[in-house]
């Protein structure tokens, strides 16, 4: 299962000065993790006085933003800003025009890229929270987790009253282990009078209130590859040592299927099944959770090792998923999951099984992009089931067809295009037509294995 991580919502953002005309607000698309900063219709404003150079660079820089191509712009208000390196219109403007261009990079995942380009816009405009929030935001989707506190720590210190910061560092303490930390900036964010706010922030603080009482005296043990958080008294070191290695090699299954290969440690809290229930609110058939650390309920390790590897690999799936794609839909994320978790070729079949034993016609099956957006919120257990069953053999269908390299394209260029699109980009194949082959597929398929 997947906690998708919560976009953090971000004040509309004061007014953008355009000197001598105003711009255009653009329609800004992105993925949901970073809601839009707005550019508001500018102030003419004369410009101070070099004159004609400076004005038209900005006019130019102007029309080079209307015809979506800031690249253009922050070169030629870069030389603007050479001419007159106080003009703070020219400030303004530059560091909205090196915003818009990290927002292209974005788009292309060119991560490091978009990066820099945030933090030229923060450093241009500092009193702007909104550069620094898309900063903070896309350094912690990369767990960057020190500079993102950096980041959004400084932006506290210009705007105390800036609620979705607090929540934003409370995603961040809460990764680095700082419950209490966590827990005190989503209180700030709770006290927030936008209600919707308020509501996340309760929630987060609550939920890392009930983490906190259960793996306050946990023991940590870190690898390479992991840092894993357990009970201190479970089975001692020699436990630790075999669980490390299976998550090992786990790991290195998912990372040489999907060819990507995160480079940080991934964080891994193992709680005995009922402590596990009581932390996540999950019901009773969740095997693991994902919300930027991975959850698994452990019972016994020598017992349960292959349903602790299946459930590991599945949610470590949608950590590299929660990296690449942050606004991939659920049914291909859970999907592709389920994929590594549960093995290739066995979807079909694991369907088919479902509908016969519940005397459902094959053609009853819903289309995968007509499925809810959060499997976590149904709370009936067979269509918590059928969801998951629907997208795991769809996604594994598309998986044997096309081959896993195809698949990964698709939840890469998901986040920035429509879910069709980006399916045609990668297979070639609209996604109208790969369903209505599966459906005809579904309608034969045999009887699974017993
Ligand atoms: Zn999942």
């Amino acid at each position: 299962m997947s906690s998708a991580p919560r976009p953090a919502r971000l004040a509309p953002l004061l007014p953008l000065a355009l000197a001598l005309a105003t711009v255009a607000t653009a329609p800004v698309a992105q993925s949901e993790w970073a809601p839009p900063v707005r550019a508001a219709p500018a102030a003419p404003i004369a410009p101070a006085a070099p004159g004609d150079d400076l004005a038209s660079l900005n006019d130019r820089a102007r029309a080079a933003l209307e015809k979506n191509q800031p690249g253009e712009a922050v070169e030629l208000l870069e030389k603007a800003l050479k001419l007159d390196p106080t003009q703070p219109v020219i400030r303004g403007n530059l560091a909205w025009a090196y915003f818009k261009r990290g927002q292209q990079s974005l788009a292309d995942y060119r991560l490091d890229q978009a990066g820099a380009d945030y933090k030229k816009a923060v450093e241009l405009n500092p009193d702007e929270g909104g550069y620094a929030m898309h900063l903070g935001q896309l350094l912690l989707r990369r767990y960057r987790l020190e500079e993102a506190e950096k980041v959004v720590r400084t932006l506290l210190e210009r705007h105390p009253d800036a609620l979705d910061a607090w929540l934003l560092l409370g995603d961040i303490s809460s990764l680095q282990d700082d419950l209490p930390g966590a827990q005190q900036a989503y209180e700030k964010a709770a006290a927030s009078s936008d209600a919707e706010l308020a509501a996340l922030a309760r929630t987060a603080a609550d939920r890392t209130a009930r983490q906190y009482a259960v793996e306050k005296d946990y023991r940590t043990d870190t690898t390479p590859f992991f840092i894993i958080r357990g009970p201190s008294q479970s089975k001692g070191p020699l436990m630790s040592v075999r669980l490390a290695n299976v998550l090992d090699r786990s790991r290195a299954e998912v990372c040489a299927s999907l060819n990507v290969s995160p480079q940080r440690r991934a964080t891994v809290v193992l709680y005995p099944p009922d402590a596990f229930r009581q932390v996540t609110g999950t019901h009773d058939w969740v095997g693991g959770l994902f919300d930027r650390k991975i959850r698994l309920p452990i019972d016994d390790v020598e017992r349960d090792l292959p349903v602790i590897e299946s459930a590991f690999r599945h949610e470590f799936t949608h950590l590299i998923v929660s990296e690449l794609s942050p606004g991939c839909p659920v049914f291909l994320n859970e999907g592709l999951a389920d994929v590594m978790g549960e093995g290739r070729g066995q979807g079909l079949a694991k369907l088919a099984a479902y509908l016969d034993a519940h005397g459902l016609a094959r053609d009853a099956v819903p289309s995968v992009t007509a499925l809810p957006a959060s499997f976590m919120e149904i709370a009936d257990k067979d269509q918590v089931e059928l969801a998951y069953l629907v997208s795991y053999a769809f996604v594994d269908h598309v998986v044997n067809f096309h081959g896993l390299g195809p698949v990964m394209d698709w939840v890469q260029d998901v986040g920035a295009h429509p879910v069709d699109e980006a399916y045609r980009a990668a297979t070639g194949r609209t996604l109208a037509d790969e369903e209505a082959l599966f459906r005809d597929q579904l309608r034969h398929a045999g009887a699974p294995r017993r």
